[in-house]
């Protein structure tokens, strides 16, 4: 009987078997009342400020503290703040900017909706980031920045990035919103670049609904981010003549507030992260055929989600396979297979009525390649890479449910039982 038992559970819940995860996972509430009193004051004053109150110069103020920066501007989104950045940067018609086909679309905004011409670079195939050698191979006499996206809450390799573009005089935006607190080594990531730019959406470690914000050391792009943010107002008390076409990019004192009282917890929520990351990270790296995405001694990752590869040589199955079945047991995932690459925008050459991009008159390179086939680190990420749900409210036992369960697809497939 204990035979037939044992059997029974090891079977895969894909085929008929007892799915490992049998309880819910842990989960709690992005806000609470602690925003609801941090609102009050707002409503004692009788007024929401749309700009500069007295709750978003204190937002500017903590999370330039935070990271130690000097200078912060806020923004309605994190694609505003990335938006903000390449206006200020004053990237324009005809301009490549790097960056990695794997992320949001907001990174993406900030270069089409300048005109400028999105260039890919490859991403390593473990940590689904770009690297110095990848980008390398896209500086061109037309780059004029890079986006360095820290994805999931790894950090990417900023120092050799930032290294190989000083020499190159090219800035670089880091694009922080799914890395806060992530570091590299004793530094911020979102610190190495020129600016680096969080987002505060709801899904976000810390969220207001929607937001971002900007941070840098440099003072004349600050000004130039915060002009382009605002409506080129001068809230300083000078008369500006608007000198570019900027936007209405403002975050208000409401959302500010609630954004103040997320600072208090985003420590609590990184370190919780980081412990549940780095604990699946050593299981799953003792699994035959599976390899969780490398951190750099030192480093600090703070899991926006969790990525782990499979090796369909050793498993003889690829990440669409292998996601269903763990799926199945319980454990919410799937493939981490969307790229850029993929979006009909890049399929059919980003060209539409207010984006011309490599269509853009003013462009003078050859027509960018947005070719899947020819970005071979892509292809393996396609092939092997599954993300699975993190937050920071899932117990320890979830964590060993996670575990356990990649353990018995993967002995599954490996056509072992009980291993
Ligand atoms: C969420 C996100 C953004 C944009 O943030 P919004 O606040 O939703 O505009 C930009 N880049 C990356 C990598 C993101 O994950």
């Amino acid at each position: 009987m204990k035979v037939a038992n044992s059997r029974r559970r090891e079977m895969l819940a894909l085929y008929g078997g007892r799915p490992v995860k049998t309880t819910p996972f842990g989960s709690g509430p992005k806000h609470s009342l602690a925003e609801w009193h941090a609102i009050k004051p707002l409503f004692q004053r009788g007024v929401i400020h749309m700009t500069r109150g007295p709750e978003v110069m204190a937002l500017r103020q903590a999370f330039a503290k935070l990271f130690g920066r000097k200078y912060a501007v806020t923004a309605s989104s994190g694609t505003a703040a990335l938006h903000a950045a390449t206006g200020a940067l004053g990237i324009g018609r005809g301009d490549e900017v790097i960056t990695s086909p794997i992320t949001d679309m907001g990174t993406i905004v900030a270069i089409l909706a300048q005109n400028a011409v999105p260039i890919f670079a490859d991403v390593d195939p473990l940590t689904l980031m770009i690297t110095p050698e990848t980008v390398a191979a896209k500086i061109t006499p037309r780059t004029r920045a890079i986006i360095l996206v820290h994805l999931a809450g790894l950090p990417a390799d900023a120092r050799g990035i930032c290294r190989l573009a000083r020499k190159h005089g090219i800035p670089v935006v880091e694009d922080m919103a799914q890395s806060y607190l992530t570091r590299q080594g004793r530094r911020y990531a979102g610190t190495f670049g020129v600016i680096g730019c969080w987002s505060l959406n709801e899904s976000k470690h810390i969220g207001a609904g929607d937001g971002g914000v900007l941070l840098t050391n440099d003072r004349a792009l600050a000004r130039r981010a915060d002009l382009f943010a605002d409506k080129c107002y001068d809230r300083e008390g000078g008369k500006v003549d608007p000198f570019f076409a900027p936007y209405n990019y403002r975050l208000n004192t409401l959302t500010a507030a609630v954004c103040l009282e997320q600072l208090k917890k985003v420590r609590w929520i990184c370190r919780t992260r980081n412990r549940y990351g780095t604990r699946l990270d050593r299981a799953l790296a003792a699994i035959p055929g599976i390899t969780p995405r490398p951190v750099r001694k030192g480093d600090y990752a703070t899991y926006w989600y969790y990525v782990f590869s499979v090796d369909p040589e050793i498993l003889g199955v690829d990440s669409a396979e292998f996601a269903r079945a763990l799926h199945a047991e319980g454990i919410p995932c799937r493939p981490a297979a969307e790229s850029v690459l993929d979006w009909t925008l890049f399929r059919e050459h980003v060209v539409s009525r207010h984006a011309c991009a490599a269509s853009c008159p003013l462009y003078k390179g050859p027509r960018p390649d947005y070719a899947l086939e020819n970005y071979p680190g892509l292809l393996q990420v396609k092939r092997r890479a599954i993300r699975v749900g993190m937050s920071e409210y899932f117990t320890p036992k979830d964590i060993s449910d996670i575990i356990r369960a990649v353990r018995k697809v993967a002995a599954f497939y490996r056509g072992e039982r009980g291993g």
